[in-house]
């Protein structure tokens, strides 16, 4: 009787609020509609931010590039059904990427299930292959459970996407608070480090190596590791290789950073410390011809099934890479052991770095010729972009060119297509990072450089930046098409020969097309741009410039990337 009076009763979609709320989720992303608004509703209640999206692929986007940037993951909240099937592209890219998010999707009434209810899907099989986790909780009482296991699962061992499946009906109904059992908020993952005996092995290893080299990937980032790595490589004196997401844990123009002879260090090194990298495509595999077949590698990795793809590792090291490098370095530094600068292999190193390819460059971007070629606008953009932006890039040229042009000092300050190389993450991304950023002291310009096809996928993201009024910058570089485009001339000439349809070459897109009048619709800053002088004042207006996003539509020659056409690879050559 008494329990009855002081009974106070609480919906579904408040518990999962609160829910996320003890585990300190910050942000979450999405699309409401029905069975989830109330679930946005409830969130904002209890203080984490919602984001609205346009696409619940870029919602999905964005989460996880706040789990990324921060270690903790967001969620992306979606509707049943479409709305679900749309976020398994994000939730997809996390997981390849290793980099947490949490997912939840309303889906219809439990009683409706297999009598073909509005939009009736099996979505919590459905995520399984595109998650470390997906369930439904059996019950309102247990929605804090699983949603903690949800976060736990997002950040503890190899980070990943986890799903969590809330019927229709469980928002709206409600329980007794009383018979709700709060989960406690689940730690940063426990500390783990390598066995001792191969942190002693792999620094014997090291110090016997004549060709030594140390790869750099985003795990490194993730484990923001980047103390740790640059006392390693400088203690040490070590040459280094940044994968695309590595860069910028130890700064792209460090005098030990070899990127710029990127093939004859994968080649000719005899001993590989990887930290935090995939052997797959990215890193051509560790295998010949890109790799010396006897080559030594000592991986450094979280997850031990991935010790050993592709290339057995001479050492395992398995466990969190900043600590584990910080094992490394407490042998390093009892002994001050160091690779000398003076021998064969820094010198063949430095003489391939200083070769024919930087001097073509640069003479490519020296062009002030219009209209432009990707090298002039990288040149400039390079020139004008503060040190400690957040640069997102994609698509393929863009994205290839960009990486060796423009430099990161800073870690987790590159995103990109990533290991599964998806376009249309760019827009995601930068809302994330400006959002993030600017909860910060010291907020940084979020600066996207995109391919007009990358920008296309998720174009309409351009509203939810105006709408939050977030300061990103957009550069299209337009090249009128996938790889490459032809010019508005030949585009009509094209449109009096025939059906379009029919021999218009299927990489292009219409040339020319205003992206600028994309933003600007939205009341954020346009511009259309074609020469170099164009380029930078526009480029410092846009960065002088807080209060709301802008886009600069950079047109470049169509044909600027004959000579790689057909190179299909959306990165590394
Ligand atoms: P890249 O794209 O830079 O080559 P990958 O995504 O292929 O990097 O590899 C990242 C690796 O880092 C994954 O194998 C993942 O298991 C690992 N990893 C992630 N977080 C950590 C961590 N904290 N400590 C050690 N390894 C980690
Ligand atoms: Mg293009």
């Amino acid at each position: 009787e008494v329990e009855a009076v002081n009974m106070e009763e609480i919906t579904g979609a408040q518990i999962i609020a609160e829910a996320l709320k003890a585990q300190n989720v910050e942000y979450m992303f999405g699309i409401v509609g029905v069975p989830v608004i109330e679930v946005a509703m409830a969130v904002q209640g209890v203080g984490i931010k919602y984001v609205g999206m346009r696409n619940e692929q870029a919602a999905c986007y964005a989460a996880s590039a706040v789990g990324y940037l921060t270690g903790r993951p967001a969620v992306c909240l979606v509707v049943s059904g479409p709305g679900l099937i749309h976020a398994l592209g994000g939730m997809a890219n996390a997981n390849m990427n290793c980099w947490p998010v949490v997912v939840i999707g309303g889906s219809s009434d439990q009683n409706q299930e297999t009598m073909g209810a509005f939009q009736e899907f099996p979505q919590v099989e459905a995520c399984r292959l595109y998650s470390k986790f997906s369930a439904r909780p059996s019950s309102l009482e247990a929605i804090p459970s699983v949603i903690e296991k949800a976060v736990r699962s997002s950040i503890y061992g190899r980070p990943g996407a986890c799903y969590v499946d809330v019927s229709g009906d469980m928002v709206t109904a409600r329980v007794d608070r009383a018979r709700v059992r709060a989960a406690p908020c689940c730690p940063p993952p426990p500390v783990s480090l390598a066995h001792p005996k191969a942190v002693t092995e792999a620094v014997a290893m090291l110090k016997t190596s004549k060709q030594p080299l140390v790869i750099v990937g985003k795990g490194a980032a993730y484990s923001r590791a980047e103390d740790e790595v640059q006392e390693l490589v400088e203690l040490c004196g070590l040459p280094f290789l940044p994968t695309p997401m590595g860069k910028g844990v130890l700064p792209d123009d460090h005098p030990q950073c070899v990127a710029a002879a990127r093939s004859r260090a994968l080649l000719q090194a005899d001993v590989v410390v990887l930290l935090g990298a995939r052997l797959n495509w990215i890193l051509h595999f560790g295998l010949p011809p890109r790799f010396n077949p006897q080559v030594k590698v000592i991986q450094v990795d979280i997850c031990a099934e991935e010790l050993g793809n592709n290339v057995k590792p001479a050492v395992a090291l398995l466990g969190d890479i900043r600590n584990v490098v910080s094992q490394l370095l407490g042998c390093f530094r009892k002994d001050a052991w160091r690779y000398q600068s003076d021998t064969m292999w820094w010198r063949s190193l430095k003489e391939k770095m200083n070769a024919n390819e930087r001097i073509e460059n640069d003479a490519l971007a020296a062009h002030s010729s219009v209209p432009m070629n990707y090298y002039t606008v990288f040149h400039h953009i390079a020139e004008l972009l503060p040190h400690d932006c957040i640069i997102v890039s994609e698509g393929a040229n863009t994205m290839d060119i960009g990486r060796t042009m423009l430099y990161n000092r800073l870690p987790r300050h590159r995103l990109d297509a990533g290991t599964f190389g998806t376009m249309g993450v760019g827009l995601g991304f930068a809302i994330a990072a400006a959002l993030v950023e600017s909860g910060r002291k010291t907020c940084q310009r979020v600066v996207c450089v995109e391919g007009d096809s990358a920008f296309g996928f998720s174009g309409m993201e351009v509203e939810t930046m105006c709408r939050y009024k977030l300061p990103v910058i957009i550069i299209v570089v337009n090249n009128n098409g996938i790889y490459s485009g032809v010019d508005p001339h030949t585009w009509d000439e094209l449109g009096k020969m025939g059906d379009l349809t029919t021999i218009a070459p299927p990489v292009t897109l219409l040339p020319e097309a205003r992206y600028d009048q994309v933003m600007a619709a939205f009341g954020g800053q346009g511009f259309f741009v074609r020469t170099p002088q164009e380029l930078r004042s526009a480029l410092q207006l846009c960065l002088d410039d807080w209060e709301r996003p802008s886009l600069l539509n950079v047109l470049i020659d169509p044909a600027s990337d004959r000579k790689q056409q057909l190179c299909l690879s959306p990165y590394l050559s």
